[in-house]
């Protein structure tokens, strides 16, 4: 399965993405939250480590559970039952406690992929007036016909879309769509916006709301 290893040690982080792909799984390692909230599209397993080096695991897993379902793995240190406790309540599925045991790994990520699997998915299509949004397909069609949209306006129409008639802030899709890391990134955001409400031609759609963000449909 494709695993998104969110851990900042390096030799934690090698040895787990060397033995993940000698068992046939397909590593991606990144080192800070920030990449984990911009890179959990491709993922069937995140592995989430706690103590990180930009924003808190904690935080991290938080921000994940409001954009998606993903199944989450933490990872703590040793003893850290406060944490072990939090994440769970956060909406980790089930949680490592450092050193961990490549095996036991093997078998967690087997038994939590196999439990949400079951889970009954909720409908992720999306329609506002004759626009729908399959958050999944990552499609979008306007009165029945597809819409090509670039990678970045479907995430901050994603965004909007996860809350329909609801104002989100400038902030709170900046994000969610590219993590904490980004600073200069205001200036683009305004650009997917301009370069989406072109695409879909459906003017008042995509409202502005002065001085706070924006809001699709409602
Ligand atoms: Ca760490």
């Amino acid at each position: 399965m494709r695993v998104l290893l969110v851990e900042d040690d390096d030799g934690v982080g090698d040895a787990l993405s060397d033995a993940l792909a000698a068992r046939g799984h397909l590593p991606t390692r990144v080192v800070r939250g920030a990449d984990a909230l911009t890179r959990h599209h491709d993922a069937d397993l995140i592995i989430l480590d706690i103590g990180l080096p930009d924003i808190d695991g904690h935080e991290v897993l938080r921000r994940l559970r409001r954009v998606t379902e993903v199944p989450v793995l933490i990872l703590t240190a040793h003893g850290d039952e406060r944490s072990v406790v939090r994440g769970l309540r956060q909406g980790a599925d089930d949680y490592l406690i450092k050193p961990v045991r490549l095996n036991e790994l093997l078998a967690r990520m087997d038994v939590v992929v196999r439990r949400t699997g079951r889970r009954v998915p909720e409908s992720r299509i999306v329609t506002v007036q004759d626009v729908e949004i399959d958050l999944d397909a990552r499609r979008v069609t306007v009165g029945g016909t597809e819409i090509p949209l670039t990678t970045m306006e479907f995430d901050v129409l994603a965004v909007l879309a996860s809350r329909v008639g609801t104002a989100v802030s400038r902030q709170q899709l900046m994000d969610e769509v590219w993590g904490d890391a980004y600073l200069a990134v205001s200036r683009a955001l305004d650009v997917h916006l301009t370069g989406l409400r072109g695409k879909l031609g459906r003017p008042g759609l995509l409202a502005t709301i002065r001085g706070f963000g924006y809001r699709l449909g409602g």
